[in-house]
Formats: structure tokens, sequence, C-alpha cells
């Protein structure tokens, strides 16, 4: 027996884990203090589990010091001040930046607008599997270029692009690189050293965290990246973000990485057979069923379908006890066809067939299996009625 509702959408949030929600209680209440007032014990508590917060977050990334975590409210926030803030700050270097166009609005929209401010920006169109092409983007780099931003994994399609290659790349030509990884972390691993990362973005509520808690990783040396501050105000975090510090959501951020890290390969392990399952279940229904993005780089739990000849709402109705998305949460209320979709060349025909199936952590195999019958039924009614 399966519980109903199934929850099947962990790329646009995922249920805060027990454990995470235990580490963080104490900070509501006993613990109450502001992280800024360290001339009393109650600040001194929250300014010591903030900073125990900052060095395993820094250590699960890589970093060469907790002093390169800036906390902020999520991914957005992360996205909006690193490439506003390199912008701004290298400004007299050069004026133009590289993205893709299957990234997240955060960094799209950030884009655009500092396309309104005067700057230049090349959008890259990925390949059909969704990986971007490495000579395409050493083109597009110019002597005006001052910073690359790609994604790490799809939050649409799951594919993982080849950080580690883009950001070599972009050290061989000084260029900043920045990535959003909020779909990432804690999934892959993910190292800023090793794969040359300048700036990182990364988000609590994707990895069994809370919401509106999130980091952004600033390199601080070899080199040290330059960003003009976003948020005006008391100074904190090293003057890159002002306002007082969200110490619940730290502490359930670094809490939510520890416990991804711990369990890191078994649970991909685990995600990457349940998706095969999945795939396999609805492939013996409908065989013209087919993965959007490239088969095997992809991050663990996301499978982008296309159901073609069959339209996502009604099979979304269809499956009504399974949440899903169509496309990705951050885009609803627009009734257009992905953006991500199309940039990787499906039709809006098939842009409007495709559902995107998001496991997670508390997701089961008898799950999958209800998800499968279900699905089966629906094929059956499908043809009766056609
Ligand atoms: C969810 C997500 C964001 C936005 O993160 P918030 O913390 O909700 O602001 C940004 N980028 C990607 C890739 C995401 O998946």
């Amino acid at each position: 027996m399966v519980r109903t509702p199934i929850y099947f959408d962990n790329n646009a949030t995922t249920r805060t884990d027990p454990r995470v929600v235990e580490a963080m209680l104490p900070y509501f209440s006993e613990f109450f203090g502001n992280a800024a007032s360290t001339t009393h014990a109650f600040g001194r508590k929250a300014h010591q589990a903030v900073e125990k917060a900052r060095t395993t977050f820094a250590k699960g990334i890589g970093a060469a010091s907790p002093a390169e975590i800036v906390f902020t409210s999520g991914a957005t926030e992360s996205d909006n001040l690193a490439i506003k803030g390199v912008a701004y700050a290298c400004r007299e270097k050069g004026d133009h930046l590289i993205t893709c166009l299957t990234e997240h609005k955060a960094v799209l929209d950030t884009c655009k607008y500092l396309e309104h401010e005067g700057f230049s920006v090349t959008f890259l169109k990925p390949q059909p599997d969704g990986l971007i092409d490495l000579a395409e983007l050493e083109q597009a780099i110019t002597d005006r270029t001052i910073l690359v931003s790609i994604m790490h994994a799809n939050n649409e399609i799951g594919v993982l692009q080849d950080v580690a290659a883009i950001g070599k790349l972009c050290r061989d030509k000084g260029i900043l690189f920045h990535t959003d990884a909020a779909q990432s972390l804690g999934k892959v691993p993910f190292d800023v050293q090793a794969m040359n990362v300048d700036l990182a973005s990364f988000t609590a509520h994707k990895i069994y965290g809370p919401k509106n808690a999130g980091a952004l990783y600033v390199r601080k040396s070899d080199p040290a990246v330059p960003l003009a501050l976003q948020m005006h105000g008391g100074g904190h975090e090293g003057g890159m973000r002002s306002g007082t510090l969200n110490v619940t959501g730290i502490v359930g951020l670094a809490k939510a990485l520890e416990l991804c890290l711990q369990e890191i390969d078994w649970e991909r392990e685990r995600l990457e057979a349940m998706c095969q399952r999945l795939l396999a279940g609805f492939k013996a229904a409908l065989p013209g069923l087919c993965l959007n993005g490239h088969p095997t780089r992809r991050a663990p739990g996301n499978l982008s379908l296309c159901f073609p000849g069959i339209d996502a709402g009604s099979l979304m109705l269809g499956l009504h006890d399974v949440a899903v998305s169509a496309g990705s949460a951050c885009n609803t209320g627009s009734a257009a066809p992905s953006y991500v979709l199309k940039a990787i060349g499906l039709s809006d025909a098939l842009a409007r067939s495709t559902l995107r199936f998001g496991l997670g952590r508390f997701n089961t195999e008898a799950e999958v299996e209800y998800v499968i019958a279900r699905f089966a039924e629906f094929m059956r009614r499908a043809r009766r009625k056609g």
C-alpha cells in the first residue's frame, strides 16, 4: 500500500528532513540570539552555530576557507549577487557575459537586466542533448568577457553540464566562472577547487533543508573574485550581504548538506534504479515515450519525459494523485511551452507533451510501481476513447 498523493516533484522543492528540523529547533527557542550581537552569550551562541555551519558547508563544497561562503536567502539571491556583483565590479575590465539559454530564470533574467544596463550577453544554445558545446563557448569568449555563468544540473531536464571542463577553460582564459549548483549539490560530487569554480549558488530547500536559506561561494584567492555588493546595510557577511542572519536556516542548510554527503553514493544508486524502473514501466505502456536531455549525464532522480500525442495537462489530470510538474515550477502561470525544452529543439507540441518526474529521498519503489500502474490505466482508457 502506498499513501497518496505521491510527491514526485523534488526538483521544485523537497520535504525538510526530520533530522534537519531537529538540528534547527533549538535556534528558534533556547538559542534565539542575533548572531551579530556577540557582546553577550545569546548572540555568541548563535554566532558559534553560524560559524560551525559555515565551516561544514565550506568543507562540503571543497572551499579553501569558510570565509568564502556568503549566506543568502537562496539560489535566486545568490545568482543575482554573483552575476551583478561581478558585472559591476569588473566594468572597467569588460562588459561581456556568457550564459546559456537553458539556465534558471534567476540567471537569465539577471543577465537580461544587465543588457539594459549596457552590458552585452551571449546566450549559448545547447545541443539537442542539453549540453553546451565547449568549442562554441570558447569561440564566444572575447577580450571583453568578464564572466561565464553555466549551471551544473538543469532544473527541468536534469542534464549535468561538464562544469570541470568549463572551469578549466575559463581558468586558462583568465575569465571568472559562476555555476548555479542548486540542483546538483549533495546529489553528485561537486568541488569548487577541483572544478575551477569561482562562484557557485546553492539553496537548502532542494536538498531536504528549509526554504529561504542558501549560499554563494565566492573565491577569495587564485584569483580573488571582486564583487560589488547588492544589499546595503549593517555589513553582515563580510559586507557582502547585509541583513540579520537566518540562524535557523543556516544551521538547516549545513545539516542538510552534511546528510546528503553521508548518503550520496547509495542514494544516487537508489534514485537511478527507481528512475530506470519508472522509465521501463512507462515505455511498456507507451513505446514512443522519450527522455529529454542526455541519457546518462544527468542528476539522479530527474526524468523529463515526452509523451508524444498526449497532452501533459490531461496526463497530469489522469495521474491526479501524483504530484509532478509540466516544465518548471518557477514558470507556472504561463501557458507558453517551456523555454528549456524549446532551446533543446522540441516543437511546441512535444514540449506540451512533457512532464517532469522528480524523485527524491522519501520516495519508495512501491510508489514507483503505483505510478507505473496508474499510467498504464491512463493509457488503456485513452486507447478505448481514441
Ligand atoms: C530552485 C532553483 C533556483 C532558485 O532557488 P531559490 O532558493 O528557490 O531562490 C535557482 N536555480 C536553480 C537551478 C534551481 O533549481
